[in-house]
């Protein structure tokens, strides 16, 4: 039987704030993510979302249980795995194209697929005319894009996002969700899956399969929701 694209096994997270005291944010929380999928995680404000996608990338080895990757123990993030944040760092002095190339530069792709690869990137997430301006020259909508545009010209098997759309507006968030669901349902982005952590329950059901409902102290999965 094929294995699911990721499991989180039993994971547990201790924060140590101090010498003393100890914080249990997650646990034993667990569940897979299947190809094909987009799975949402919704929980309220500091119960664990941002850690546990943390550990789900490879970025924060938890404090007890295991990541499975494809198959594989995760012990250190992948460009398999793409991340995407409520709020981007993108470069000031970088223009659009620069900051979308950065992954791949890392990855030490040929300046000719790097290229390629962004024209592609640019011209789907809708950033065309955009290439040459700097991140002060973006409303907050085209500066979210181009961190999602970011991610996809890794072209990860599986996506991650962090609330991408709490620091938008209602119709511009409403507008890049569209589009993204758009994309997704017409096999155009270059992913498997999505996990999308939100506090944002309609958010969740407009854009998920499943939904982990997360409760809070510490953070466990209370409720799985399948959106019909
Ligand atoms: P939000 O909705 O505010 O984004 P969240 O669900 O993403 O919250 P986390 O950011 O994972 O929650 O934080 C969970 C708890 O762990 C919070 O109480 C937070 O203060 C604490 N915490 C997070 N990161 C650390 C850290 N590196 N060291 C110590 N405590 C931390
Ligand atoms: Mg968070």
């Amino acid at each position: 039987m094929p294995h699911p694209l990721l499991s989180i096994r039993g994971c547990s997270q201790i924060y140590t704030k101090d010498s003393s005291a100890e914080l249990a944010v997650l646990d034993d929380v667990s569940f897979s993510i299947e190809p094909g999928e987009i799975v949402g995680l919704v929980g309220r404000a500091g119960s664990g979302k941002s850690t546990l996608l943390r550990i789900a990338s490879g970025l924060l080895k938890p404090t007890g249980g295991e990541v499975i990757w494809q198959g594989r123990p995760l012990h250190a993030p992948t460009p398999e795995i793409g991340l995407v944040f409520q709020s981007f760092a993108l470069f000031p002095w970088l223009t659009v194209e620069q900051n979308i190339s950065l992954g791949l530069e890392a990855q030490r792709l040929p300046r000719g697929v790097r290229q390629e690869r962004t024209d592609w990137i640019v011209d789907l997430i809708g950033l065309s005319g955009y290439e040459n301006a700097y991140p002060k020259e973006l409303s907050g909508a085209m500066q979210q894009r181009t961190g999602l545009a970011r991610a996809l010209a890794l072209k990860p098997n599986l996506l991650l996002m962090d609330e991408p759309f709490a620091e938008l507006d209602h119709l511009t968030a409403e507008n890049l969700r569209t589009d993204l669901i758009e994309l997704w349902s017409e096999h155009k982005l270059p992913i498997q899956s999505m996990m999308l952590v939100t506090h944002n329950i309609e958010e969740a059901v407009l854009m998920c399969d499943r939904i982990l409902l997360f409760s809070s102290n510490p953070g466990r999965i209370s409720y799985e929701l399948r959106v019909p």
